[in-house]
């Protein structure tokens, strides 16, 4: 077989939470939470079941979640979606972001991306025949660096992708970070694709800046969630996308004939759900409390801890504890102390290696007491 993907092997998330339940190790390597959601959205989703609603779905999803979504978005970022024409619930973001780029990104295109970058984003770029370009977020603030991002645009640049709250480096970008994308993308025909599954984590009372908040921006972006992240079911695969809608009709011609629909019961139990706002917007203050938590814990090792503004990673160098590759550090970090993390590298092209590793603390507090007894002991 000629692969199609020949440098792809498994994530790493399989990789690492695979070694952690092969070891016994507390695993603070993929990222999905150790607590449930609500019980009332169980009862949501067995009463849509009950009730007989178990069939396809409309194409573009359920009306009543396509309206919850429409209007969240403008309560929050004051932008009017058209939930008929504007707004597609997806199975999770992982095909949003996948069936976006296979609906916008043409054999030849460039795709500019920040590294590290979140693992599916190259591979689907690839799979079209779009050519990758990198822009780096250097250690230890991982911000955007402008110029040469603009150094990067050429006539063949078709997308640019960008992830803020950003997985793994919990970089939040700020409304001057949006303003330089809109600059640079003004007058182009460049789609920028925001992967904002993290909207809702966000600490320190900082605003999450979506793409949606900058009508110039809003206009030539694909906007993509996941109620995964918001709601504890990461297990549950359901998210959408937001786009204008011409860009919209090209992602549903694709979206169509890739899931057509997603799970019924679900997302009427998810436009239920939605309902309750602070549901939402008290996930900010529940996660800083777990970071705080998280931080002080590592406090007492020798991990040096590197900022987090946003999302459930906290990213730490190791280089006072080891000198060994991240991917050997995480290994022995797995077998030996019994906790599994996942090595930057895994989100560079070329497997670079700064000594970070990133931890997600999405877990019960007596879970991560249990893992600061084993990092204090040997780290
Ligand atoms: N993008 C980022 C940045 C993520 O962290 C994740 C999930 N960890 C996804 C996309 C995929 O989300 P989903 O599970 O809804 O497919
Ligand atoms: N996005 C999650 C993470 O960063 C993992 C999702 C997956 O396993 N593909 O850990």
């Amino acid at each position: 077989i000629v692969s199609r993907l020949p440098a792809v092997g498994t994530t790493i998330f399989t990789i690492m939470s695979r070694l952690a339940q092969e070891c016994g190790a507390i695993n603070l390597s993929q990222g999905f939470p150790d607590f449930s959601a609500e019980d009332v959205l169980f009862e949501r989703v067995a009463h849509w079941m009950r009730a007989g609603h178990n069939q396809y779905a409309p194409m573009a999803g359920v009306p009543a979640l396509r309206a919850a979504i429409a209007a969240k978005v403008e309560a929050l970022y004051g932008a009017a979606y058209d939930p008929e024409h504007e707004v597609t619930v997806t199975a999770g973001a992982t095909q949003a972001l996948f069936t976006a780029v296979a609906a916008l990104v043409h054999p030849g295109d460039e795709v500019i991306v920040f590294e590290p970058v979140y693992d599916s984003y190259v591979p689907a770029i690839e799979l079209q025949g779009g050519v990758v370009r990198r822009a780096r977020l250097a250690a230890p603030e991982y911000r955007p660096d402008w110029q040469a991002v603009r150094a990067l645009v050429t006539p063949r640049t078709r997308m640019i992708m960008i992830n803020t709250p950003h997985n793994p480096t919990g970089t939040v970008w700020t409304a001057a970070d949006l303003a330089e994308l809109a600059a640079i993308t003004r007058g182009t025909g460049i789609v920028v694709v925001a992967d904002e599954v993290y909207e809702h984590i966000v600490f320190d009372g900082q605003l999450h800046q979506s793409v949606a908040r900058v009508p110039e921006l809003a206009d030539r972006s694909v906007i993509v969630s996941s109620f995964g992240k918001t709601y504890h079911v990461t297990g549950w695969k359901v998210g959408y996308v937001l786009a204008p809608w011409e860009l919209m009709a090209e992602f549903r011609k694709v979206h169509q004939f890739n899931v057509f629909t997603v799970n019924t019961p679900v997302q009427l139990a998810l436009a239920d759900y939605m309902g309750d706002a602070s549901r939402h917007l008290g996930l900010a203050a529940f996660y800083q409390g777990k970071r705080d938590f998280f931080r002080a814990g590592l406090a007492a090792t020798r991990f040096e801890l590197l900022p987090c503004a946003g999302t459930y990673f906290q990213t730490v160098r190791y280089a006072a504890i080891s000198d060994q590759a991240d991917t050997a550090f995480v290994d022995w970090l797995t077998r030996e102390v019994g906790v599994a993390a996942i090595p930057l590298s895994a989100f560079f092209g070329d497997g670079r290696d700064e000594k970070v590793i990133r931890f997600c603390f999405a877990k019960r507090e007596d879970t991560l007491a249990a893992a600061f007894e084993r990092l204090q002991r040997f780290c």
